[in-house]
């Protein structure tokens, strides 16, 4: 089942299905079931769909997913509003987004050790 994610005038994206390169859970039979998805980043480049497999923990961006931007500048201004509202750095795009999880996986992964 592919999922939406959209912020109302700003951006949209759609993930066409999801599958944990870890331990293949693959969502069961809705197709997201045992995810969480509150990982997800809003960036300029758009919505970028951060995943948590609840099998394994293991945090993914999913391939194949499709970002689209309705309105780049007001875009631009929600993400910069939501870093100085949270105190969060703000993320530019999909590369900063994979830092981001490669080091959530890496802090998870020295937790365990
Ligand atoms: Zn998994």
């Amino acid at each position: 089942m592919p999922l939406k994610f959209r912020l109302a005038g700003l951006a949209e994206t759609f993930v066409d299905n999801v599958r944990c390169p870890k331990c293949g859970h693959d969502g069961g039979d809705g197709g997201d079931q045992g995810f969480r998805t509150d990982l997800t980043r809003v960036t300029f480049d758009g919505i970028v769909v951060v995943v948590q497999c609840e099998c394994c923990n293991y945090v993914f961006i999913p391939d194949g997913q499709k970002l689209g931007v309705i309105d780049p500048r007001k875009l631009r201004a929600a993400v910069e509003k939501d870093s100085t509202t949270t105190g969060q750095p703000i993320l530019p795009g999909i590369s900063a987004v994979r830092l981001e999880v490669e080091r959530l996986n890496a802090e998870r992964g020295s937790k365990i050790h």
